[in-house]
């Protein structure tokens, strides 16, 4: 395990010509304070954890002393935003320091959110506050523990500096890690300008770092792009299966890696709602809940529009063909899973279709009542209970019980072993809003992070029953399905 002053920087996009970033130190933050440090996620960059505990651990992920190694740049990008083509993006308040190699040959990515203004800061100040800094590290991890690809984040650093948002909030720095940060946005920027040759690099340099595997191939750019097609439709899928929306899917915030990233006004869904608004500024519900899917085949257009000087438009068109597919053979296989089959198939959909609908008749919390279908008895007698009685139309239940339960006879086991199968798939807990809230409050409040920290322990673990914390599974009060969660970070 490494000391702060010993990490294994490797800093390969910082290598890339001047083109694609822009480099500058973090500007300082006075009076920083570690609000949460992450064991697990140290791990990763072979950090010894008791590192956190030195006095100047704050300094240096607030950005007031550099990591020896660090090779601080901001990124390039520019990207579709709810639709319309923004030129030039690029980390307005994010600051990469470069690539740690670890023990395992693995590069991970080390990023300072809201660490200052940047060349691409545009008319933003630079900065992150508590609040946002809190959901992104919570959401993140949360995201980790039921198994979704996504960045990771280490710590979070508070200082007492303002930032104007809506009302006077604190500033907060969070520490990400990432296998990458190409985006989408990465490409379209230079697509934009006609610039061919950054385009190629970069591809180039994504697929020798991340695909390997295909370097050779005399078609490298569209493999590349296919694998790129598979993890987004992968992923969307595992979100649907989930119930988490995005909120802001926004070419410049989709992953090459196809990893959830750049948390915002994300919301896991509570009451199921096909078309869940998580984020208050989305007024026409363009990222809704169940927009997702088809706003990632979108934006997966945008980005193979933008390799056509390395890919032949016929090819890229016809990739793209894949994503339906790929998308609903993924969904199928998860939702097949929540139900706790082994062998899902196709038709199995027909099963899913129905139950759904009836979740949304009685206003059922997705997570619970999934989790509460691993309770289902093959016993066909079983005309009252925990389960059936959620639901408005006992009737309409009963009929669905009835196909799921011949379903089930082509499935070995016991209900207590389908039960454990499904405690596997389904989680008892989710990052609600209202926990994130009430964490938040706590902080800033008080100062006091012992629930920022207990959810962090919490939803790493969100398959475990975990006795003690059962509060956390019940859905969200009724003052907590009024909090607003908007684009303002
Ligand atoms: P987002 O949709 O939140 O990922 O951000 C879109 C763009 O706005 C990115 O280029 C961000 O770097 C930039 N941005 C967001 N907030 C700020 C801020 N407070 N200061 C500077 N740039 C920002
Ligand atoms: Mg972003």
């Amino acid at each position: 395990m490494k000391k702060l002053d010993q990490l294994n920087f490797d800093n390969t996009f910082s290598r890339l010509p001047d083109i694609f970033h822009s480099r500058l130190n973090p500007t300082p933050l006075p009076h920083s304070y570690l609000v949460s440090f992450n064991a697990s996620a140290a791990e990763l960059i072979n950090l010894d954890v008791t590192e956190a505990e030195r006095a100047d651990f704050a300094d240096y992920f607030i950005g007031n002393r550099l990591l020896p190694g660090s090779e601080p740049l901001s990124m390039l990008y520019a990207g579709h935003q709810f639709g319309s083509f923004v030129s030039q993006l690029g980390d307005g308040r994010a600051i990469l320091l470069g690539e740690i190699k670890n023990s395992n040959g693995e590069y991970w990515d080390i990023q300072l959110k809201g660490a200052g203004i940047t060349p691409f800061s545009r008319n933003g100040d630079g900065r992150a506050v508590l609040r946002s800094s809190i959901r992104e590290y919570l959401c993140s991890e949360a995201m980790h523990g039921l198994g979704i690809p996504t960045s990771r984040a280490l710590c979070i650093v508070g200082s007492d500096a303002e930032v104007y948002r809506e009302t006077i909030e604190s500033a907060a720095v969070v520490t990400r890690l990432s296998p990458s940060h190409v985006r989408f946005g990465s490409f379209e920027v230079f697509a934009y300008r006609d610039q061919h040759e950054p385009i190629a690099l970069l591809a180039d340099y994504v697929i020798a770092k991340h695909f390997p595997d295909i370097s050779d191939a005399p078609d490298k750019y569209l493999r590349f792009l296919n694998e790129v097609i598979t993890r987004t439709a992968s992923l969307m899928a595992q979100w649907q299966a989930v119930g988490f929306a995005h909120g802001v899917m926004n070419t410049d915030n989709m992953s090459i890696l196809g990893l959830t990233f750049d948390y915002g006004p994300f919301g896991f869904m509570e009451t199921y709602d096909p078309g869940f608004i998580c984020n208050h500024s989305d007024h026409g519900g363009r990222y809704a809940f169940d927009q997702q899917p088809q706003i990632g085949l979108w934006n997966l257009a945008c980005l193979a529009q933008a390799l056509t000087p390395i890919i032949a438009v016929e090819e890229a068109q016809e990739a793209l063909e894949n994503y339906e597919p790929t998308y609903f053979e993924h969904y199928t296989e998860l939702m097949g899973k929540k139900l706790g089959l082994t062998n899902v198939t196709k038709e199995d959909a027909s099963l899913v279709t129905p139950l759904l609908e009836m979740m949304r008749a009685s206003q059922l919390d997705y997570t619970n009542l999934f989790r509460s279908l691993g309770l289902f008895k093959f016993a066909p007698d079983e005309r009252s209970s925990e389960l059936r009685d959620q639901f408005v139309d006992r009737a309409a239940f009963d009929a669905w019980a009835d196909v799921y339960r011949t379903r089930l006879q082509s499935e070995p086991g016991t209900d207590e072993e389908r039960k454990a199968r499904m405690d596997k798939v389904n989680p008892k807990y989710i990052l609600r809003n209202s926990m994130a809230q009430s964490a938040i409050a706590l902080a800033e409040r008080e100062r006091d992070f012992s629930e920022v920290d207990r959810l962090l322990a919490l939803l790493s673990r969100p398959f475990d029953e975990q006795p003690e914390m059962e509060d956390y599974a019940a859905p969200a009060p009724d003052w907590a399905r009024h909090v607003v969660v908007s684009c303002s970070s």
